[in-house]
């Protein structure tokens, strides 16, 4: 069990990680941009130099407990998701978390022509695996250590699944191609 300001501090260092991983991985590219901010639902109200009260509304009602803000750029994250992850998860799938929400920042950074605020459950549900292909690219090109990688395979294939994110099988099979991959746009080809 860890205090909330250890997870806290952990999912700062996981931040700063993954944002260096990604405008790396973009440094001859200038399509990339860092995720503007992220914050807490406690927060909602007063940091929103601009988020939607559409937003505000949608994330309220998600049952998940982080979000990806497609019009603003930003990480929502539910109070108490950090304990909860740790709790039934693992330290590590609060890297696995934040990786899935970048995954999202990059798909709206690669995929212009995609309305992300209109999407249909089938296509939402795409959208999800390939965010979960995608985390799997980074954790491979991260070089992560093997009793990880299968803590994060167990976790997915536990999680139960639903109709936005796909089957627990199908969501493990994805992070497990991006993990294979050796490219990033392997993660964006049709038959994902
Ligand atoms: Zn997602």
């Amino acid at each position: 069990m860890y205090s909330q300001d250890f997870l806290i501090e952990y999912a700062q260092k996981k931040s700063s990680e993954i944002e260096e991983f990604w405008a790396k991985e973009f440094q001859s590219d200038d399509r990339y941009a860092p995720v503007k901010k992220i914050i807490f639902e406690s927060q909602l109200d007063e940091s929103l130099g601009g988020m939607s009260e559409l937003f505000k509304l949608f994330f309220r009602s998600l049952v998940s407990f982080s979000s990806y803000d497609y019009e603003f750029n930003q990480i929502c994250i539910r109070e108490g998701l950090f304990e909860r992850v740790e709790n039934e998860y693992g330290l590590i799938f609060i890297e696995y978390t934040l990786a899935h929400e970048w995954a999202h920042h990059i798909q709206f950074l690669l995929q212009k022509e995609v309305n992300f605020l209109e999407l249909d459950l089938l296509e939402t549900r795409k959208i999800e695996l390939q965010a979960d292909c995608i985390s799997g690219f980074y954790f491979n090109q991260n070089s992560l250590g093997k009793e990880e990688v299968l803590q994060i395979k167990r976790t997915l294939e536990n999680l139960g699944g639903d109709d936005e994110h796909g089957s627990s099988q199908e969501r493990m099979k994805a992070f497990e191609k991006g993990l294979q991959f050796s490219h990033l746009n392997e993660c964006f080809k049709e038959e994902q």
